[in-house]
């Protein structure tokens, strides 16, 4: 389809005019993550007659794994079930960015998906038209800065769900005056230079846990200093199965399967366990660090949590690197509250002061609502914190569009996979009956329902969500109206959503 300039929205558009024609595709994907690519398969194999772009901002294919850039950056769950379902992880579980990338990159190439896929694309805005039933999508190209204009049948959200240019950075008192490097571990300096340089890691999650080891050999000294202590669990970065099923020369896709579905049973059984027993779990886990870090190390003050297990997500530690660095004296654990900076580093709550000469704040992200991209519902700016959820995959008030927000607890892509699925069934069965729009919309039996937070912060509770939980839709107390995070009972439901019910209103 064929539009004229003139007759694309200009207020939809960054500064800079339009320099072609929109081009049209049945399909807009939104990022080329892990989720963005994942799409652009299923789309491929199961909606071949469809046309789709896949349009993302950065230079190159990864998202997550294309923007983190601090030494040691690597997965926190394993690989067999952060991989695809349908291409085997044939790794170790823990995988470095690059190796994420390459396997991703292989995904793009066995699938002849590039031609697909538009970087250094930064979509500014979304307009849909319920009189065509179709999304003008507004891009800016980020190197030469010319305006590219698409338009679309359906928009699929793989945008992730954090800002990829800007973590989150608290504000201390006095941190002006500090005279030495402060950092984001977002955004990781390339040429930033530690060898010899004492440093403080601000956070306590996995990124910190990450990058401490990974620099603790070169720097003078690599302090964490941490609010309050998380949960870890560690072990060897190997997965016996898979290695006892390679011994025994079976075929590698069985082996995918096979492990994935061990991983998840495991899973699935340690969950139920911290929900039932959390205090039994937590002393294992806090156990094996004493194990690594001897008994005269204070293991209650350091990594002993508040929160019961599980309400936050727990990284793996593999081969335990960060309790090896501290135990070898080249790394510490310091459990303060900062009280401000100063020219030479941070003075605690306590009292104390940690010198440093490079500071490093991995401290978390900020959200990015639907890619920080301006929503227009014919003519109606969009709240999107208005909106409720039909399984944190579809919105009401938002037609023709899904978006892929993962699992917390289990692997992202788990769900990315059974999103795909469900979207690409849906747009088979508007074809099916000639429909060009598709709403989520509440029914009679749902309209008294209680509208919630978007997650239950007693289920899951970190502080990106909380700090951005007003921005995002609301959920009922019914399965469809909400996000579960529960991979056990979406495995089965998702895949058997009846798309003749009430809740979808199709035009
Ligand atoms: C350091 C780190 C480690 C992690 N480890 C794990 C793990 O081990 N297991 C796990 O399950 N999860 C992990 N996560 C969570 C992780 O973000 C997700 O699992 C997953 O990578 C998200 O993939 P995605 O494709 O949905 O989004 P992202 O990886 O965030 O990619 C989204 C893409 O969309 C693009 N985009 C966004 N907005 C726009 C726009 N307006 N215009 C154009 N393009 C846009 C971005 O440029 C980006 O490339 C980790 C997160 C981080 C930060």
């Amino acid at each position: 389809m064929q539009r004229e300039l003139s007759e694309v929205r200009t207020d939809l558009r960054p500064q800079a005019a339009l320099v072609a024609l929109p081009e049209h595709f049945d399909v807009l994907i939104v990022g080329a993550g892990i989720s963005g690519v994942g799409a652009a398969y299923h789309l491929k194999k199961q909606c071949p007659d469809k046309s789709f772009v896949a349009l993302d901002a950065q230079q190159s294919f990864g998202g997550t794994w294309w923007t983190h850039r601090y030494p040691g950056i690597r997965s926190d769950s394993d690989l067999h079930t952060f991989g695809y379902r349908f291409k085997p992880w044939t790794g170790p579980p823990i995988a470095t960015a690059a190796e994420i990338l390459a396997y991703m990159g292989e995904v793009i190439e066995e699938n002849d998906l590039a031609r697909h896929i538009r970087y250094r694309h930064k979509i500014a805005s979304a307009h849909w038209s319920s009189k065509e039933s179709l999304w003008t999508i507004i891009a800016q190209q980020t190197d030469s800065g010319d305006v590219r204009a698409f338009t679309a049948g359906f928009l699929w959200m793989c945008q992730g769900y954090y800002r990829h240019w800007q973590g989150f950075l608290p504000q201390w008192p006095a941190m002006e005056t500090f005279k030495g490097c402060l950092v984001h571990s977002e955004t990781w300096p390339e040429h930033l230079v530690y060898t010899d340089k004492k440093v403080v890691v601000i956070g306590s999650g996995a990124t910190a846990a990450t990058i401490i080891p990974a620099i603790a050999d070169a720097c003078a000294h690599v302090t964490m200093l941490q609010r309050s202590p998380t949960f870890f669990i560690t072990g060897r970065n190997v997965n016996d199965l898979a290695e006892t099923l390679r011994q025994l020369e079976v075929d590698e896709a069985w082996i995918h399967e096979i492990v994935r579905r061990k991983i998840l049973f495991d899973q699935a059984h340690f969950t139920r366990r911290c929900v039932e027993e959390p205090d039994v779990v937590a002393k294992e886990l806090i156990g094996v660090v004493r194990n690594c870090l001897g008994p005269d190390y204070d293991v209650a003050k350091h990594f002993t949590p508040k929160y019961r297990p599980w309400r936050q997500r727990i990284a793996f530690i593999p081969d335990a690197d960060l309790f090896k660095a501290i135990a070898a004296g080249k790394a510490s654990v310091v459990t303060d509250e900062i009280e401000r900076f100063n020219a030479r580093g941070i003075v605690l709550k306590s009292g104390k002061e940690l010198e440093a000469d490079i500071i490093v704040a991995a401290t978390g992200f900020n959200i990015s609502v639907l890619g920080d991209i301006d929503f227009v519902i014919d003519d109606k700016p969009l709240v999107f914190g208005d909106t409720v959820t039909y399984r944190g995959m579809m919105f009401t008030s938002l037609p023709n569009l899904a978006w892929v927000f993962g699992y917390f607890r289990a692997s992202w892509t788990l769900r990315a996979d059974m999103v795909a699925d469900f979207v690409c069934r849906l747009l088979q069965h508007m074809d099916g009956i000639g429909a060009r729009k598709v709403t989520v919309a509440l029914r009679p039996q749902d309209q008294d329902m209680p509208l919630l937070p978007w997650i239950d912060p007693e289920n899951f509770n970190p502080g990106y969500m909380t700090r951005a939980i007003h921005l995002l839709p609301k959920r009922g107390d019914k399965p469809e109206w909400q996000h579960n995070q529960n991979y056990w009972s979406e495995k089965d439901e998702i895949p058997t959503i009846d798309l003749t019910d009430g809740a979808f209103v199709y035009a």
